[in-house]
């Protein structure tokens, strides 16, 4: 068995869909570097290579160690947290095989790979074990926000010891008043002499127990909200002591192997990391690489729970026949492996594009091709996030389904990828809040160019054949929608007002669109998943019909969505306003 070479999507993608040559030869410098490939060519053998060899890593030795973590969860012993025996194994595996530090730089250690490359491993760990996956990311996260912001001595401090999975790390925003509201964050940061001291509570904090945390905190008195935050570097031990303090680890029915630890900060020292007052915007460079890795991990549970209830419908008798012959059965079956390839095309595509963007901007490349690249990547962040969540969970309820009794029994692993695909669409902003977000773009686009809401905001890369026409079908659905509640709260006439004056409509302009977001995001992220699949069907019959089965059954149900938003239905603003917004809201 091997997670790499036994997924003949993620072969196609490898051979025939990722175009590298726009951007190894750019993350490679032009193949200078001494110590890394000399050509194209090279690259690609090394990164085929050493993903085969992970791959069969994962599924020899990480995949069956994936139960025993879930059941012994994350323990408690004389005030430390004890992670599962075989997530330890797992992890230093990962370290034997060098892959801790897999996308960042040589100069600190890492290898280099592209996100692309290092997507197709982080899929085929998270298909094995999600929860060392998620603890696979606190190597690289953390190094790559110090590597970002950081001074050379923070580099050399930190991020060597991480891409070597020397140490490990966490990331914490998240209090327990500042959910996704995080402007409401309250942990404060004071700098005496030279020092900074941090004061307050995180909550819910992946490997809160690792060695070093980046923490978000308010540094500038008297600030709100996004502004007069700043991030720190926070080492676990100062002087051989506890710099801050670690509770019990929540128990909890999703990634029981991952540790969810609420932190205690009680003039903890730490260090400045990047510029002061600018943490929120450092920390959405994280968050929007955490995004679309969570779709990521959200792909590789999805692959699993797909293998698993194709074999057990193969095998499974009834009715004299097995159930994978049976019409509702089949049709789930396909169902889930368009859903699949259609999520696995849309995040190459954004892998792609990050790819892109590093390496431009590593070799100081055009501002404007950056510009625009960006663009396309934040219009398709927070649908990625949003479809490797919701999918991934519809994915493996499904599969759970296929299972019939045996779905809900710990010996099969379907439970256990339904369960852990429930956290997808809680971290990293909810799959609400990338609702939110997808809409203030397209708001935001708009007032730029109000026309367009007239003409069509969201155009698509379509070919003149039927699948096109399905593509240009669904844009439309979206467009049609987001004219509806843009024309029903803001009116045609206030949104082109507000794009002279360049201001943004008020929050009750906005309500019947907030009211409709997830809907909205539920289109476009079909429209932009759809755009990759088709792009990447080439010439094989079976990748047609993949697509084409995907493009049949998402145009119903944006239709279903694009009608009840354009129902004009305000049954809900009507119950809010009789409500009013609520005591928090008002004080
Ligand atoms: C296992 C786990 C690991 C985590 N790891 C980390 C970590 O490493 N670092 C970190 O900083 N945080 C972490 N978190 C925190 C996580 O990011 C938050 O739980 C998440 O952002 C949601 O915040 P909340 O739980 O306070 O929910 P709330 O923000 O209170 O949301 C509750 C509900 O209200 C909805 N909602 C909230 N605001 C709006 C709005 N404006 N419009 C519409 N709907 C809205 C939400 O979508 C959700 O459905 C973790 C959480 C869990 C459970």
């Amino acid at each position: 068995m091997n997670f790499f070479t036994d997924n003949e999507d993620i072969q196609h993608h490898f051979h025939h869909g990722v175009e590298w040559q726009r951007f190894v030869p750019l993350l490679e410098k032009g193949f200078t570097a001494a110590d890394g490939p000399a050509s194209l060519q090279e690259a690609r053998e090394l990164y085929e290579t050493s993903l085969t060899e992970a791959g069969e890593f994962l599924a020899r030795e990480v995949a069956p160690r994936a139960r025993a973590i879930d059941e012994q969860g994350v323990g408690f012993e004389g005030g430390e947290v004890v992670h599962p025996p075989g997530l330890l194994e797992n992890v230093a595996g990962l370290r034997r095989l060098g892959v801790t530090g897999l996308t960042l730089p040589r100069e600190v250690g890492g290898f280099n790979f592209p996100l692309t490359a290092g997507a197709m491993f982080v899929e085929g760990l998270s298909r094995a074990c999600t929860n060392t996956m998620i603890l696979y990311a606190f190597y690289q996260g953390p190094a790559f926000m110090v590597l970002r912001f950081g001074t050379p001595d923070q580099v050399e401090r930190w991020v060597k010891p991480l891409a070597a999975g020397e140490i490990s790390g966490s990331v914490a925003m998240t209090e327990p008043d500042a959910g996704s509201d995080v402007g409401a964050l309250s942990t404060t940061a004071v700098e005496e002499g030279g020092h900074w001291r941090l004061n307050g509570r995180k909550q819910f904090i992946t490997n809160g127990c690792g060695d070093v945390c980046i923490v978000l905190a308010r540094s500038e008195q008297g600030s709100s909200g996004l502004d007069g935050l700043s991030l720190f570097v926070v080492p676990r031990r100062e002087n051989g002591r506890d710099n801050y303090r670690v509770a019990r680890p929540e128990k909890k029915m999703v990634i029981r192997g991952s540790a969810t630890c609420e932190l205690a900060f009680d003039g903890s020292c730490a260090e400045l990391l990047g510029p002061r007052g600018s943490g929120f915007t450092q920390i959405l460079t994280f968050m929007n690489e955490a995004r679309v890795a969570v779709a990521v991990q959200g792909l590789g549970i999805s692959e699993a729970a797909l293998r698993a209830a194709r074999a057990y419908a193969e095998r499974r008798v009834q009715t004299g026949r097995p159930i994978a012959r049976h019409e509702m059965v089949a049709d789930m079956l396909l169902d889930m492996e368009a859903e699949v390839a259609a999520l696995r095309a849309l995040i190459y595509r954004c892998t792609e594009l990050q790819d892109r963007i590093v390496g431009l901007e590593r070799t100081g490349g055009s501002a404007g091709e950056v510009r625009a690249l960006r663009r396309q990547l934040r219009d398709r962040t927070p649908l990625v996030k949003w479809m490797g969540s919701e999918r991934t969970l519809w994915v493996a309820r499904t599969a759970v389904q296929v299972h019939g009794g045996y779905g809900v029994v710990h010996e099969y692993d379907v439970e256990r990828h339904y369960r852990d695909a429930l956290i997808l669409p809680i971290y990293e902003g909810t799959s609400q809040i990338q609702a939110l977000m997808s809409l203030k773009d397209q708001v935001g686009w708009a007032l730029k160019s109000p026309w367009r809401v007239l003409t069509g905001a969201v155009r698509v890369q379509a070919p003149p054949d039927p699948m096109g026409d399905a593509l240009r079908d669904l844009a439309a659905e979206y467009n049609s929608a987001l004219r509806y509640v843009l024309a029903r709260g803001v009116g045609l006439g206030t949104l082109a007002g507000a794009a002279l004056r360049r201001r943004a409509p008020e929050r009750e302009q906005l309500a019947y669109a907030l009211l409709h977001a997830e809907r909205l995001a539920a289109i476009l992220a079909s429209v932009r998943a759809g755009e990759a699949l088709v792009a990447r069907a080439g010439d094989s019959a079976a990748r047609r019909r993949t697509a084409e089965r995907y493009l049949n059954r998402a145009l119903p149900q944006a239709r279903m969505h694009a009608e009840i938003v354009r129902s004009g239905d305000r049954s809900t603003l009507e119950a809010l306003a009789r409500t009013g917004p609520g005591a928090g809201a008002q004080a």
